[in-house]
């Protein structure tokens, strides 16, 4: 039902003639002349670090399980790729830089020299962020990261309740997750905090102990969100959730509108729909996003890159991924083209997500476009919007709808597309 929905409102958009579809390339087609002629002064940066010492049962993204031998040859690659980008767009600026993953700290030393080769051949203008997890949170590691101009850090702690660590197959416990979030305050004025809501058997009350842990200790900037169970992920297989009912859409609305009032009570204010960063009570507060930055260049296995024209895959698999860069071709293996009108659209998405539509931004982009004016004149008459005079602003009911057409995106768009990549480094077609 909700696909026709979905595919019935895709084609009111842009037609019957556009198609959903990754398909085979090589190569990006990125220039300067090709950049410059889009209107592009800038590129943020994306860098994908595939391993982690412990992999989660729910995890739907790429990675590897830590083996020094592969981390040996995946490093060195990863810098042939920057490599062979700089070389084609030179000195390119960068606002921003994102360390993900896997565990992007796993090799802290690896990480720093990836960092100090991209000082070396863009020019970065902006913050470094970096996911970590709590893990990994020694003074040390940290200090040598900020030491490497690291300037905003996200913390993966998702709960400090060990019964709901167990039960996500998480690694760690809660002492050690409150021992990570203290080292990492004492040295990052910009912390994130991940935490998950709606998990099996979870009360308001210890969702509300967590949200009071992670403010009472610092916390710049709390993300929460629902457990994604992509059918592609071991988690249907894991024994622990496997007996457990995941809970329904009251109880994820409850918990969801409580979040939101309690953080907001509590001096944050939602800057997506999953997250809420705290007032700024200095220039300095930066918010932590990884997926809502305008046109990025992604490095490593698995990474994607945007640009007006289009987004693009790198392959996934990481020895596919090695063997690409040392045969000195680039690692790209999938294409999404764009047109203007979906580029339009990809953007305002993505504004919805960040809660926040500049008019100005809108009117230049959709002042001649009935159908989307029509669309965004709806969510304000529901209650979804609201008008500020310069913005409008996704309401806590509309963020509510939002974050589940996030989580619908996330479910049945990239897990068709990843779950086909992870397995088949170079696929032809792949419909969505
Ligand atoms: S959730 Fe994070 S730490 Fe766990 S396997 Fe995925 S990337 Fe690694």
């Amino acid at each position: 039902m909700m696909n026709l929905f979905t595919k019935a409102f895709r084609r009111y958009l842009l037609g019957r003639v556009f198609r959903f579809q990754f398909t085979a390339s090589e190569d990006p087609g990125i220039s300067l002349e090709r950049l410059n002629a889009s209107g592009i002064e800038a590129l943020h940066i994306y860098v994908h670090i595939p391993f982690c010492k412990h992999t989660c049962p729910y995890c739907p993204y790429n990675k590897v399980p830590w083996d020094a031998e592969l981390a040996g040859q995946y490093f060195p690659a990863l810098k042939a790729e920057i490599i062979t980008y700089a070389d084609v767009i030179g000195r390119f600026q960068v606002p921003s830089i994102y360390f993900g993953g896997g565990s992007p700290a796993i090799s802290p030393l690896d990480l720093v020299d990836g960092l100090t080769l991209l000082r070396e051949v863009f020019l970065i203008t902006g913050d470094v962020c970096l996911e970590i997890t709590p893990a990994e949170c020694s003074k040390e590691t940290l200090r040598v990261l900020k030491d490497a101009g690291v300037s905003v850090i996200s913390v993966g702690i998702q709960s400090f309740k060990n019964e709901l660590l167990n039960l996500i197959g998480r690694s760690y416990d809660g002492v050690t997750a409150l021992k990570a979030l203290k080292n990492t305050v004492e040295l990052f004025e910009n912390v994130n905090v991940d935490l998950m809501f709606a998990l099996p058997h979870q009360t308001l009350k210890e969702l509300e102990s967590d949200l009071k842990t992670a403010i009472d200790n610092g916390a710049t900037q709390i993300t929460v969100y629902p457990l994604f169970t992509f059918p592609y992920s071991t988690i249907g297989r894991y024994k622990r959730l496997k007996r457990v009912k995941m809970p329904n859409f009251m109880v994820r609305r409850r918990q969801y509108y409580f979040v939101y009032d309690y953080l907001v009570s509590e001096g944050y204010e939602p800057v997506s729909v999953w997250s809420f960063m705290k007032k700024a009570s200095n220039s300095k507060s930066v918010k932590y996003s990884s997926v809502t930055r305008e046109y990025y260049l992604g490095f490593g296995a698995g990474a994607g890159s945007y640009f007006p024209w289009g987004f693009y895959l790198n392959t996934f698999p990481v020895q596919a991924y090695i063997e690409r860069l040392s045969m000195g071709k680039l690692p790209t293996s999938l294409e999404f083209a764009f047109n203007k009108r979906m580029d339009d659209l990809f953007w305002l998405y993505w504004r919805f997500y960040d809660t926040v539509i500049s008019k100005q931004e809108f009117e230049k982009r959709f002042g001649k476009d009935p159908k989307v004016k029509r669309i965004v004149e709806f969510f304000r008459k529901v209650g979804f919007l609201t008008d500020e005079g310069g913005y409008f602003r996704l309401t806590k009911r509309g963020a509510f709808w939002i974050h589940l057409a996030q989580n619908y995106f996330a479910l049945n768009y990239v897990n068709t597309i990843w779950s086909r990549a992870l397995i088949e480094p170079f696929p032809e077609l792949i419909e969505f």
